[in-house]
């Protein structure tokens, strides 16, 4: 997978990321934690998808909001994380879970924004190789193919 050089997210980008985001936090299933959370990923087309949490009474089924914005994003056809912004509660920043790191690494370059708001504001922001230093990604897999079928 090719990824261009990641542009500077506009500050309408990350209006409506936040939005997006808040958005969706309040659909969230969370019945269990009581704990909601939004995420929002703009793809290359400008697009922004967005996903909640939704919790499950067995509770390893249940799903982040990161990974219901990311299957939005691919039913869209969308191929390409340039920016992702998870909103959550608390006074801790909610950032993404490791598991989600990886998930929005298979779509997004390790210099791709990633930031973290309440429901009032952008609290923090990191770029992905922050939150997920040294990653593995589709990249090694492509060279590993190349070299296959050499
Ligand atoms: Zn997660």
């Amino acid at each position: 997978m090719a990824h261009g050089a990641t542009p500077a997210l506009t500050g309408t980008q990350r209006d409506a990321l936040f939005a997006a985001a808040v958005k969706a936090m309040g659909q969230a299933h969370a019945p269990y934690s009581k704990f909601l959370v939004g995420a929002a990923v703009l793809d290359a087309q400008g697009r922004i998808h967005a996903g909640c949490n939704v919790e499950n009474a067995a509770y390893p089924q249940g799903v982040c909001a990161e990974a219901g914005a990311l299957s939005a994003m691919v039913l869209a056809g969308g191929t390409e994380v340039r920016a992702v912004l998870v909103a959550g509660q608390g006074d801790g920043l909610v950032t993404p879970c490791g598991g989600c790191r990886q998930k929005i690494r298979e779509f997004a370059a390790p210099d791709t924004p990633v930031l973290i708001a309440n429901a009032q504001q952008v609290r923090a922001a990191f770029t992905l190789d922050q939150l997920l230093p040294h990653s593995f990604g589709p990249d090694h897999l492509a060279a590993r193919s190349a070299k296959v079928h050499q």
